[in-house]
């Protein structure tokens, strides 16, 4: 008969081998969180490692069966649409083999959460996460901070803003679209700087006031559509 400390123990996971890592890497677009992930990934195979790369299969910007970064630098992957079916897909034997999984654009994976928990926890093994941390409107972005709290490391990068060359913490929407979820590259986004996410975004929502206003207002000087436009939208912080 089992006791209930026996019994208890066995809700805890196992381990199968050493102790897993879990490795997350987040900043805006065009920080390099992809050749920063291949290059993790690429150094951990030279090094005798075996390793898979997933991405999701809602990005197919470049290819779908590789990892491709900005600059064209190539890695082959599973395209998912979950990292459930990771395991099935590459069947149990091959999955056992792994060392180290890297997960690009990972904030489109839902169960991101749980994958990572049992491949480091009970799995051994080394995740690489990198992903958007935040969206255009400066907030989280699918699950990505989920797994900050069980991360061994967060890198934060950052990219050169576009309109003055600073350091760009955050990602810009150039359009009027406004779906969170918008796969796209230069042509819609770009990296800015503090100072000119919060002026872009002004210039972009007055914008839109015009657009929806009627022939007579819009015929007045654009200053006062600036001044009349409140920029509360842009002060809250993502955590
Ligand atoms: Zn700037």
């Amino acid at each position: 008969m089992a006791s209930s400390s026996s019994s208890a123990a066995a809700k805890i996971l196992v381990p199968r081998r050493a102790h897993g890592e879990i490795h997350v890497i987040i900043g805006p677009m065009f920080a390099g969180k992809t050749t920063a992930l291949l290059r993790r990934i690429t150094s951990e195979s030279d090094g005798g490692r075996k390793v898979a790369m997933i991405k999701s299969s809602k990005d197919n910007r470049y290819a779908v069966d590789s990892v491709v970064t900005h600059d064209g630098l190539k890695f082959p992957c599973w395209a998912l649409s979950d990292l459930s079916s990771f395991n099935l897909r590459l069947g149990h034997e091959a999955y056992d083999s792994i060392d180290v999984i890297g997960i690009d654009e990972a904030q489109f994976f839902d169960d991101l959460y749980d994958f990572c928990c049992t491949a480091a926890d009970r799995d051994g093994k080394i995740v690489v996460v990198a992903g958007l941390d935040g969206d255009y409107l400066r907030k989280r972005f699918g699950s990505v901070l989920d797994v900050v709290p069980l991360a061994d490391t967060v890198t934060k990068l950052t990219a050169r803003c576009e309109l003055c060359g600073k350091r760009a913490f955050f990602t810009f929407r150039k359009t009027s679209e406004t779906r969170t979820e918008l796969v796209a590259g230069a042509d819609v986004y770009m990296p800015v700087c503090r100072e000119h996410y919060i002026s872009g975004q002004v210039v972009m929502d007055a914008a839109r006031s015009v657009a929806k206003l009627p022939d007579v207002v819009v015929a007045s000087s654009p200053t006062s559509v600036l001044e009349s436009h409140k920029v509360h939208e842009v002060a809250a912080p993502v955590m």
